[in-house]
């Protein structure tokens, strides 16, 4: 296993929208063990591909319990709606609040390719929420108005410079 580099803002890999896993073999398996550790090296907890510089449909998390790998995810229920703050390793943890649903029902397929669902409310929703967005080029702050997403981009400028 190994740390990659985590990707971060505004590297063009971001905006990218994953292309699908139709492998799931050993490397993939590896790649997923990286991934878990680069997060928790991290203190996250989800990690999409995109973020250690692969445009792919896969992330990784382990958010209030549940702890899984996502091939192909795709979010098939939302209901309800939640205002919380939420951050993202790419841009530093700056906080903001994003509006999202509730509960969300998520679908993909595990490190053996089984497809399964979860459903999940609050924290963990909100996690499988952001970590699908991120697989198809999405970042939290593309849900903010404007004036909110540039003053994200220029706190995390700010306290990259000053590390
Ligand atoms: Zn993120």
């Amino acid at each position: 296993m190994a740390i990659r580099k985590i990707t971060e803002y505004p590297e063009a890999v971001l905006a990218e929208a994953g292309k699908p896993i139709t492998e799931f073999d050993e490397e993939l398996e590896n790649l997923c063990a990286d991934m878990f550790e680069t997060m928790y090296e991290a203190e996250g907890v989800g990690l999409a591909a995109q973020q250690i510089g692969l445009p792919l449909q896969l992330f990784v998390m382990d958010c209030e319990g549940i702890k899984l790998v996502a091939a192909n995810p795709e979010i098939v229920s939302r209901t309800g709606e939640q205002s919380n703050p939420e951050g993202c390793l790419s841009l530093g943890k700056v906080p903001a609040v994003v509006v999202r649903a509730e509960k969300a029902t998520l679908r993909a397929q595990d490190a053996k390719g089984e497809w399964f669902e979860r459903e999940a409310g609050g924290y963990a929703a909100r996690c499988f929420q952001h970590e699908t967005d991120h697989c198809n080029g999405k970042l939290f702050i593309d849900h903010l108005p404007k004036m909110r997403r540039e003053m994200v981009v220029k706190r995390f400028k700010k306290e990259k410079n000053w590390k």
